[in-house]
């Protein structure tokens, strides 16, 4: 008789098992920690209930990292901390030790090596990016190249927690803004609906598929020179850049016309208040590369204009719904323009879930 057929079970091939890579007194502890502190920015001290200490010490990376700088980490970890590194989700290196000595040596090495120790606290953490030229096919920009140049302008608030609360800034190089909500978010912003190249739809598109993908309905099958291909109504394209991905031919971005805009008040954070979606505070900066000075200004000033009025511990989004975006609009020296109002007729349908400002029908404030 044959045996039983057995059922085929999957391959697992997710993360890796973490605690084989975990420091011993962590894995000795693992959820039973007494209490924490931070002794010093990006110094997190833990004690556990057993009485062992552990020291994290966590330092700033440039995110993208060849094999010489992981090596140069892993160097440093071997020889000033006790051989253990994990990476957190904004891509900082934590390194953990279990004796205070090893600290000041540690610290000095990352310094001299040129990874500034902080992002921790009330800092600006490291700014997030979205995947760029790296590995994504649609940007218009180089996102971890607005990151470099802001943190060049911030490092000094990562190193130090001066900030009300903590401030992560985040920066996406398309307007589908897989970088997620931020305290400021620094967004590419297409200002000009797609060129079409009509020869290439034919062959590359799937054009029923780029049609639906149109959020204001803008796309519509056409035939040019005999051929199938697609056209805009460009009354109802909101220049979104949502076609561009899976119809190249729809070329959307553009040296002039491709913007920056600044949105402020995102998190994703459920402490203390909900989450928010981040608004729109600054529309059609130059997208100027290799510094985009004009990027790091407008940040720079919301940074110190909230430093300054914010109350201890609200987050960007809180302390702007606290004084009003007039308020906001004033105190930062930032102009409120017909692109801050939401008037796409189209919004209602999408369940009110444009995070752009609205006017109030009644009163007519910018709450
Ligand atoms: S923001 Fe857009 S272009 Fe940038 S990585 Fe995400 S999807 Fe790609
Ligand atoms: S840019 Fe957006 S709104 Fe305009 S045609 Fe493409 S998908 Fe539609």
């Amino acid at each position: 008789m044959n045996a039983p057929a057995q059922p085929r079970m999957p391959v697992e091939s997710g993360v890796p098992d973490a605690f084989q890579f975990m420091h011993p007194i962590l894995k000795k502890n693992y959820g039973k920690w007494k209490w924490h502190e931070r002794p010093r920015p990006g110094v997190l001290h833990h004690l556990a209930e057993s009485g062992d200490h552990v020291w994290t010490v966590r330092a700033g990376t440039q995110r993208q990292m060849d094999v010489f700088t992981v090596r140069k980490l892993c160097d440093i970890a071997d020889r000033y901390a006790d051989g253990y590194i994990r990476f957190t989700i904004r891509s900082n290196i934590e390194f953990i030790v279990g004796e205070e000595a090893k600290l000041a040596p540690l610290i000095a090495a990352l310094g001299a090596a040129g990874f500034p120790v902080g992002g921790t606290g009330n800092s600006v953490r490291t700014i997030s990016h979205t995947q760029g030229w790296l590995h994504c096919d649609i940007p218009g920009t180089d996102a971890s190249g607005v990151v470099k140049a802001l943190m060049d302008e911030l490092h000094e608030e990562f190193a130090n927690e001066r900030m009300p609360n903590r401030v992560g800034i985040t920066t996406s190089c398309c307007e589908i803004n897989c970088g997620g909500q931020g305290d400021i978010a620094v967004n590419i912003q297409h200002t000009k609906p797609p060129r079409i190249t009509h020869d290439l739809v034919a062959n590359g598109c799937e054009r029923p598929a780029v049609g639906a993908r149109c959020p204001g309905a803008a796309i519509r099958p056409a035939v040019v020179n005999g051929r199938p291909t697609l056209e805009v109504d460009e009354t109802k394209c909101v220049c979104c850049g949502a076609c561009y991905p899976p119809c190249p031919p729809m070329q959307i971005n553009d040296p002039e016309h491709t913007k920056i805009a600044i949105w402020v008040g995102g998190k994703h954070s459920n402490a203390r208040t909900r989450p928010t979606f981040h608004k729109l505070a600054v529309a059609g900066l130059p997208n100027n590369p290799p510094r985009w000075p004009e990027v790091a200004a407008v940040v720079k000033k919301i940074l110190r204009t909230y430093q300054q009025d914010a109350r201890d511990w609200e987050r960007i989004g809180e302390w702007i719904e606290r004084i009003g975006w007039p308020r906001f609009f004033e105190l930062t020296g930032l102009p409120f323009t017909p692109y801050h109002i939401d008037n796409w007729r189209g919004g209602r349908g999408s369940l009110n879930a444009s995070a752009h400002i609205r006017l109030s029908a009644g009163t007519g404030s910018g709450r």
